[in-house]
């Protein structure tokens, strides 16, 4: 047997999605390393990062996919999506195209993920309040619209962004258990 998957009692596998350079990456690595970047490499994402994390009396190990850019090109495939059980989807808060479309990306996630993927919507660079081109009413609003978790975050400041992860995992375990 494989010690590796002894180790836990489930393994999630999430996804984070969005427009470009929204942050999903710094997000990632301030919720896996507590590491955040201020230049964006966005074709040299890792493939995932894991971390364990306890619930109650269970080990869950979250495995939780980035992109490597393909969303640039819209080039994300099926197979990214494949046995997701979460999704945070992220848009930037001083850019309204990436607000505009979340539209789409909700789309993709309907034809691509699981019906009852547990879906976490994140404003992110809550930081930047000075070139704020979304408020956080208008995330509201769509999340309650579209049925979704919802929060502003700043992967910068290290704002909310561990409890958006716990969030989407907590979510998923609450539907796996
Ligand atoms: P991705 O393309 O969605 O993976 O975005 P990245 O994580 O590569 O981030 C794109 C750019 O936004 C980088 O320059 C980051 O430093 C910056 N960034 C990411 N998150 C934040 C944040 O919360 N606040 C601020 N001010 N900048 C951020
Ligand atoms: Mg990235």
């Amino acid at each position: 047997a494989n010690s590796f998957q002894e180790e836990c009692d489930y393994l999630f596998k999430a996804v984070l999605i969005g427009d470009s350079a929204v942050g999903k990456s710094n997000l990632l690595s301030r919720f896996a390393r507590n590491e955040f970047h201020l230049d964006s490499k966005p074709t040299i994402g890792v493939e995932f990062a894991y971390r364990n994390i306890q619930m109650g009396d269970k080990l869950i190990k979250a495995q939780i996919w980035d992109t490597a850019g393909q969303e640039r090109f819209k080039a994300i495939t099926s197979s990214y999506y494949r046995g997701a059980l979460g999704a945070l989807l992220v848009y930037d808060t001083t850019r309204r195209a990436t607000f505009e479309n979340l539209k789409k990306w909700l789309h993709e996630l309907r034809e691509f993920a699981s019906p009852d993927m547990v879906i976490v919507l994140l404003g992110n660079k809550s930081d930047l309040s000075h070139s704020r081109e979304v408020n956080v009413e208008e995330g509201q609003s769509l999340a309650q619209e579209e049925n979704l978790f919802f929060m502003e975050t700043s992967a910068r400041e290290n704002v909310n962004v561990e409890e958006a992860f716990l969030q989407m995992v907590g979510g998923i375990f609450e539907i796996a258990s």
